[in-house]
C-alpha cells in the first residue's frame, strides 16, 4: 500500500520507518505550499482546526497525484496542560482513503523546552542554543524574519552585531529543522500504525480503536456509580459498530457522592 504525503518539510523521512510496519510506503508531494494554511512564524495565521488542515493536505496529495491514499500532517505549539511551564507540541496526522472517504486521525503530544528568547548578549544566546543540538532558529527583527539559521550562523550574526539587543530568537519548528518535532512525528506515526492495523469486526474498516470512555465505575463501599471510567469503548465511524471493554475494578470511595459528599 502506498500513500502520498503533502510536505515540503521532509516529513516522509520521519514517518516512513514506523508506517512501513503497517505495510505503508510513503511518497512526498512537494507541489503545494502548506504554509498557505498557516505557518509557525505566524506570517500566515491558521484559520482551520489542526484536523481540518491535515485533512486538506491529505486530500491535496490524492488529487494532485491520483493516489488512492493521502496523508496530511499538522503540528501545533502552545496551550497544553502546563502552558505556564512548558511549550506544548501536538502533532496530528490524517490518513485519507479516497475509495471509502474514511479519514483517520492520529495524535501525539508532549512538552517541549523550546521557546523564543529576546537577544541580550552572546553568552546567554550560546548557552541557550547549545541546549538544543541540531535545532535551527529564526531571527525576528521588527517585520523581518530570517529562517533556518544554524547555531553557527546565529552566533556569527551575534558576533558581527547583526543581531541587536531586543531582537527575538525563535525556534524554527519546521520538521526538518527541529529534532524535537522529529521525535513527536515518530510518535504520531506509531498511533497511525496502530489505527491502520485495527480493523472493525463488523465491516473490517480501519481505525477500530478506543474513542470513548463511559463513566459510572461503582463505589467500592456502596456500589453507587461514580464519575470514574467504567468502560473503554471502541467505535467504528464507518458502520457505527461499537464494543465496550468493561473494567471489573471498583472506585475509591473518595470519588463517591454518597460516601464522600
Ligand atoms: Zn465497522
Ligand atoms: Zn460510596
Amino acid at each position: 500500500m502506498q500513500a502520498v504525503i503533502t510536505t515540503r518539510h521532509n516529513k516522509a523521512e520521519y514517518l516512513s520507518s514506523v508506517l512501513k510496519k503497517a505495510g505503508l510506503t510513503l511518497q512526498a508531494y512537494e507541489g503545494f505550499d502548506t504554509d498557505t494554511l498557516g505557518s509557525f512564524c505566524k506570517t500566515v495565521e491558521r484559520r482551520d482546526s489542526p484536523e481540518a488542515c491535515a485533512l486538506i493536505k491529505a486530500k491535496i496529495a490524492c488529487e494532485a497525484t491520483g493516489s488512492a491514499f493521502g496523508i496530511g500532517s499538522e503540528g501545533s505549539f502552545g496551550g497544553g496542560p502546563y502552558s505556564s511551564f512548558f511549550n506544548w507540541n501536538q502533532e496530528v496526522l490524517c490518513f485519507y482513503d479516497t475509495q471509502t472517504e474514511q479519514a483517520i486521525y492520529a495524535y501525539a503530544e508532549g512538552p517541549v523546552g523550546l521557546e523564543s528568547i529576546p537577544f541580550t548578549n552572546r553568552k546567554v544566546l550560546t548557552e541557550w542554543v547549545n541546549r538544543f543540538p541540531g535545532q535551527r532558529w529564526m531571527l525576528l527583527k521588527q517585520e523581518n524574519v530570517t529562517k533556518g539559521l544554524t547555531h553557527n550562523s546565529l552566533l556569527k550574526m551575534a558576533k558581527s552585531s547583526i543581531i541587536k539587543e531586543g531582537d527575538m530568537i525563535s525556534p524554527d519548528l519546521r520538521a526538518m529543522y527541529s529534532p524535537t518535532r522529529q521525535i513527536l512525528l515518530a510518535e504520531v506515526a506509531k498511533d497511525l500504525q496502530y489505527r491502520l492495523q485495527s480493523h472493525c469486526p463488523e465491516c473490517h474498516a480501519r481505525d477500530f480503536v478506543v474513542k470513548k470512555h463511559e463513566s459510572g465505575l461503582p463505589c467500592g463501599l456502596c456500589r453507587t456509580a461514580t464519575s470514574k471510567v467504567r468502560a473503554h469503548i471502541s467505535h467504528c465511524t464507518m458502520c457505527g459498530y461499537q464494543q465496550a471493554e468493561r473494567l471489573d475494578d471498583v472506585a475509591d470511595p473518595y470519588y463517591c457522592s454518597v460516601c464522600n459528599p
